[in-house]
């Protein structure tokens, strides 16, 4: 059964190197939304829509400095010899690989960022007060009485 996306013969249906094509892809995706979520305003698609742009040339640069690294520590010899099918297997490999550890990078930086969100809103700066006699000289000086208790509290 030949491969319905490039109709390479006994593939199953689905060839590996489409197999792996289409993870990569699904990837890419997944690490655009999940990008989105977090920098982008959902309700605006073209937020959302260049965000996914800025995933997507990421995870592209990922999977070309992958795949030229997979050629330089793989003999040229070998790729001839195991066929041009086999290095298409191997380069969509690659680019799944890396598409899936961007995605991971992508997410857990992304994580990260939010953590520190978080962490800045649910503990804000630690600001020491002046006392407040230093920062309301008159009111220091003036006796206490229940209207300057008020502006304390
Ligand atoms: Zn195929």
């Amino acid at each position: 059964m030949a491969c319905e996306d490039c109709r390479r013969a006994r593939s199953a249906g689905l060839c590996e190197a489409c197999d792996h094509r289409r993870q990569a892809e699904a990837l890419i995706v997944e690490a655009g939304l999940l990008a989105a979520t977090w920098s982008a305003d959902p309700s605006d698609p073209v937020a959302v829509a260049a965000v996914a742009a800025e995933v997507r040339t990421a995870i592209g640069d990922a999977i070309a400095a992958d795949w030229a690294e997979f050629q330089q520590i793989t003999d040229p010899a070998d790729m001839t010899a195991a066929g041009p099918d086999a290095v298409e297997d191997a380069a969509q490999r690659a680019a799944t690989e890396a598409a899936a550890k961007a995605q991971n990078r992508t997410a857990e930086h992304r994580l990260v960022v939010r953590l520190e969100q978080l962490h800045a809103q649910a503990r804000p700066e630690p600001v020491r007060p002046a006392p407040w006699s230093r920062r309301l000289p008159e009111l220091a000086a003036r006796p206490l009485d229940g209207e300057a208790l008020g502006v304390i509290a």
